[in-house]
């Protein structure tokens, strides 16, 4: 019996591992629930990468703190009904639930509801993304395509070349422009 158990137990891990990266929940990090939702479709075509152009956090707690402090601006000077990226990248190299799957986000004018939003925690013209980072948000986005959310052609654009904006900074743009999916 106690065999069974682990043989069990051990497929049950695997089965987990499959799945991609860890996600840190929003309940997790301390944040609020939405003040509404609006369905996003799966089988998007683009994802859109950012930076909050905030502080860098390397910490669970100062990431956490962070990500409150964002969602607070949004929610309650900007009147969003939530933090308006779907999932964040933290310095230390863990992805933050923001509005989650099949949510419309709010990160980039006329791109909200046919994209991903996916945005890096600090300022990206002066931080540098290590590659605990970058494996996590490739993670993401991988995970996003096998459930479905985004076609796996999908085209990765940061936020500069759908808007007016130097986001997702300098440095995190450099970065993202070498990545398979990303198109001039
Ligand atoms: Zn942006």
């Amino acid at each position: 019996m106690a065999n069974k158990a682990l043989i069990l137990l051990a497929v049950l891990l695997c089965a987990e591992a499959a799945f991609g990266v860890a996600v840190v929940s929003k309940a997790a990090w301390g944040g609020r629930a939405p003040r509404s939702k609006t369905t996003l479709a799966n089988k998007l075509s683009y994802a859109v990468v950012h930076h909050t152009a905030g502080n860098y956090c390397s910490t669970r707690d100062a990431c956490a703190r962070e990500l409150r402090s964002i969602q607070a601006y949004h929610m309650d000077s900007l009147q969003w009904p939530d933090i308006g990226y779907n999932f964040l990248i933290g310095g230390d190299g863990a992805v933050y639930e923001g509005r989650g799957w099949n949510v419309v986000g709010a990160h980039a004018t006329n791109w909200n509801s046919k994209s991903l939003g996916i945005s890096f925690l600090g300022n990206y013209n002066n931080n540098r993304a290590t590659s605990a980072m970058i494996n996590a948000a490739k993670g993401i986005l991988a995970d996003a395509v096998s459930r479905g959310q985004l076609v796996s052609g999908y085209i990765l654009y940061g936020h500069r070349q759908v808007s007016a904006t130097e986001c997702p900074g300098t440095n995190l743009w450099n970065e993202i422009r070498t990545w398979s999916n990303w198109r001039a």
